[in-house]
């Protein structure tokens, strides 16, 4: 056997021997986009700032534009603590029955909006209710560039914060079960009971090895 073939032997050998023990020895990320919908408004705004500063957690906040209009510090304030703003539509309105001048109309007065109280405008568009179809898609597209946040490509979970009949209970086991890398997990700024658990709820996650992002961090792979 020549030098050079040995050399060249050697080396995928070695390379795989590598890869193993890297796969073996790493541990399984386990990464989590939570998504605050609904602000800013100033009942938790300032609150769940805190909390989540002091957990070093970062979130998304899907931010209305008239409320950034109205609470433009409020958005300021998100901006500057590090977290994610994404467009949340200017209005919370049903989008697909609407004609696509007024969608348009929607997502480029909150683009704007957030642009403005922010220094930065939003990277990704989250649609109200989750109601979204190619249609809507592409009038977010021409009046801002957006693409909606792939959610469907995760695993996703509902906190039910939204309903008044979820406990605290039934919320920190929604919000901390079957977590798989790759999650995200949709809440509110608004209610009591994420207020009140969220941080419980991040204690038992940190606990589950949780490494939390943002919705621009996941969908870029890091
Ligand atoms: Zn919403």
């Amino acid at each position: 056997m020549s030098k050079t073939t040995a050399f060249f032997g050697f080396v995928p050998l070695f390379l795989s021997a590598v890869m193993t023990l890297g796969a073996a020895d790493a541990p399984a990320r386990k990464r989590m986009a939570i998504v605050i919908d609904d602000g800013p408004v100033p009942a938790h705004n300032a609150a769940l700032l805190a909390l989540l500063a002091r957990e070093h957690v970062r979130v998304t906040f899907s931010h209305e534009g008239r409320y950034v209009v109205a609470y433009p510090e409020l958005a300021k304030a998100v901006n500057a603590a590090g977290h994610e703003i994404a467009n949340h539509s200017f209005t919370h309105p049903h989008l697909k029955p609407m004609a696509d001048a007024d969608i348009e109309r929607e997502v480029a007065d909150t683009s704007a909006a957030i642009k403005k109280a922010t220094g930065h405008a939003p990277k990704l568009f989250w649609a109200p209710f989750l109601e979204h179809d190619e249609r809507v898609d592409a009038a977010v597209r021409r009046a801002t560039g957006l693409e909606h946040f792939p959610f469907t490509k995760y695993h996703f979970i509902g906190s039910l914060d939204w309903e008044s009949g979820t406990t605290a209970e039934k919320y920190r086991e929604l919000c901390t079960t079957g977590i798989v890398d790759g999650t995200v997990i949709l809440m509110h700024e608004w209610p009591e009971v994420t207020l009140a658990n969220l941080p419980a709820v991040i204690t038992e996650l940190k606990k589950q090895g949780v490494e939390f992002v943002t919705f621009s961090e996941l969908a870029a792979g890091k």
